[in-house]
């Protein structure tokens, strides 16, 4: 391309207006000299509209008494440097609205004069997607959280489920233990649920397990678990509770099934008991403690039907009754 192309001023304003950037040139008292067709365009001015204002009119009122003081700062050590760096900046329009901005300061010289030609980059777009994908990202994080609860929930009573029963009965049992403080397990299953199924229907049964979660969530402490085992048995776990307060807690729950007004026809409980005591302090954490706990209050419960049903026995009950077992 022949070389007088570049002195021609026509030519140099066509190259400017033709850049998706805006330009701004700005002199050392903060007047603006010049501003390229995307300027115009981004800020809301028609050509040439810009020219003599101060630069603060494209800055947010809030902002004007420290662009002042950055600006004469920058022309006391005027080097190419990104505006406000590591700040989110903001521009204004003519119409008083505020877009994010990234702007760009070089210095340059012309007859012994500094000015600053100021790129602007609307950021609008960018942080619109960012902020969607900010609102995305938490909205997943929220739809982990519910699938992590879910997997732990028992879909019908809402009560946790045996994966989480096995996961608490672990963490219990290992911090009574660290503690030195008892835990007991109460076992409950539900008497002739078979029949009342069979009677009353399976959607009536269904009812009956929620009534018997809520009522079981009515009447432990807040530091109890209970859970859904499976069918219709339950869990309850009692940390910082030994035998004869569970056996108590037990003998409570039995009466209050016999006396809830349940839906189809009166119905009874079945309950198992085992606690572990730990003498000394430990935080050795024996793997099969909880499993132990379980294994004897399981016991105590089938010792509960096989003697009648509608009834509450404590695992160490049982060796008093089979003392050369
Ligand atoms: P027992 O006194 O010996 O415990 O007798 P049972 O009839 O309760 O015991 P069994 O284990 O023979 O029967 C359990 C019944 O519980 C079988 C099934 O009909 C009922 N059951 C288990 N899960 C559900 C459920 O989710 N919904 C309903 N409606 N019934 C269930
Ligand atoms: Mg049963
Ligand atoms: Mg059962």
């Amino acid at each position: 391309m022949p070389a007088e192309y570049f002195n021609d001023d026509q030519f140099f304003r066509q190259i400017v207006d033709a850049s998706p950037a805006a330009m701004i040139l700005v002199d050392q008292n903060g007047s603006i000299c010049f501003s390229n067709l995307a300027a115009d365009t981004l800020f809301g001015y028609s050509e040439g509209e810009l020219l003599g204002e101060q630069i603060e009119i494209l800055v947010p009122q809030d902002a004007h008494l420290r662009h002042q003081q950055e600006r004469a700062e920058f022309f006391r050590h005027p080097q190419a440097r990104a505006m406000g760096s590591g700040r989110f900046l903001h521009a204004r329009r003519q119409d008083g609205s505020r877009f994010p901005a990234e702007i760009g300061l070089s210095p340059i010289k012309q007859n012994d004069q500094w000015f600053v030609l100021s790129l602007v980059i609307d950021l609008t777009l960018l942080k619109q997607a960012e902020d969607r994908i900010s609102f995305l990202a938490r909205e997943l994080e929220q739809a982990n959280e519910q699938l992590a609860q879910l997997a732990l929930t028992d879909s019908l009573t809402r009560l946790n489920n045996r994966r989480a029963f096995d996961e608490q009965l672990d963490i219990q049992v290992r911090l009574m233990k660290r503690m030195g403080r008892p835990i007991s397990l109460l076992v409950i299953d539900l008497d002739g649920f078979k029949r009342y199924n069979d009677r009353y229907g399976h959607l009536t049964g269904d009812q009956v397990l929620k009534s018997m979660a809520s009522l079981l969530s009515n009447s432990v402490r807040n530091s109890d678990i209970i859970a859904r085992y499976g069918g219709e048995e339950f869990v309850v776990i009692l940390p910082d509770t030994a035998g004869p307060a569970a056996m108590q807690l037990a003998e409570r729950l039995r009466l209050a099934v016999r006396a809830h007004p349940w839906e189809a026809d009166e119905l009874t409980i079945s309950l198992g008991a085992a606690t572990l005591t730990f003498p000394t302090l430990s935080s050795d954490a024996e793997q099969d403690d909880g499993s132990r706990l379980f294994s004897e209050a399981d016991q105590a419960l089938y010792y509960s039907k096989s003697s009648g049903r509608d009834r509450a026995t404590h695992f160490s009950e049982i060796n008093k009754a089979y003392p050369n077992s």
